[in-house]
């Protein structure tokens, strides 16, 4: 079997407010294998985004342990989370979060240039993503100049700059009409094969979900396979 990539061992997400406490999740397992696309499912307000950011190492789990590429981050300081999230994690919102004075290659090339990647080689690998995503001839627009496809679009190739281990998308095309997720995600889902991308993918479109290799539902703070 292929190595994991995410591990997610009984983690709980509990949110206190004063004497209100909120539980969203509650020990939940999940595995990501390399090269797995899975699907998350379930209603607004289930913990969708919410297992997305422990994974991404954004916010920490109440309790469990959270592993990236087989190294614990439950309990790693912060400059090392910074680190394997720079490394190792990709992420797509369902905007697209560009810097809007800058080109879609110049989006494109800014994570390789914080990981202190040469501009010619980041310039070159940035480029190589944006022809893949079908944005040859949209290179030097700003983000304004783009149809919101467009932008999903450059998100996922800046998603994939640094060669992500792990792609996290929370709910990537919600904000598209349909033809243009269908294109989108087309886009996405080639390009994450072609690269062996492990990718988990919050979506309310059953229909993209079902082309994923795997559906998992959060029901009740529980994680469900289908
Ligand atoms: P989804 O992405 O599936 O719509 P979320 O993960 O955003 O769900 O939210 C799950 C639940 O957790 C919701 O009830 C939400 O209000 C609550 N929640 C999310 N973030 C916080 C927070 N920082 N503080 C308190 N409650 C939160
Ligand atoms: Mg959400």
């Amino acid at each position: 079997m292929s190595e994991a990539v995410l591990q997610l061992e009984n983690v709980s997400r509990v949110y206190v407010q004063g004497q209100a406490r909120l539980t969203v999740l509650e020990n939940v397992n999940l595995t990501l294998r390399q090269g797995e696309i899975v699907a998350l499912l379930g209603p607004s307000g289930s913990g969708k985004s919410t297992l997305l950011h422990i994974a991404g190492l954004l916010e920490p789990p109440s309790s469990g342990t959270v592993r990236i590429d087989g190294i614990d981050c439950s309990h790693a300081r912060d400059s090392k989370r910074t680190a394997v999230r720079r490394d190792r994690i990709g992420f797509v919102y369902q905007f697209h979060h560009l810097l809007p004075e800058f080109s879609a290659l110049e989006n494109v090339m800014m994570p390789m240039l914080i990981a202190g990647i040469a501009k010619a080689e980041a310039r070159t690998w940035a480029r190589a993503l944006l022809v893949q995503m079908g944005l040859e001839a949209r290179l030097s627009h700003r983000p304004a100049k783009l149809s919101g496809g467009e932008q999903q679009r450059v998100a996922i190739a800046r998603a994939l700059a640094n060669n992500p281990k792990v792609l996290l998308a929370d709910e990537p095309t919600g904000n598209l009409d349909e033809q243009t997720a269908e294109m989108v995600f087309r886009h996405f889902l080639d390009i994450t094969r072609e690269r062996g991308t492990a990718a988990l993918v919050a979506t309310h479109n059953i229909d993209l979900a079902r082309r994923m290799d795997r559906i998992i539902r959060v029901r009740d703070h529980q994680l469900v396979e289908e």
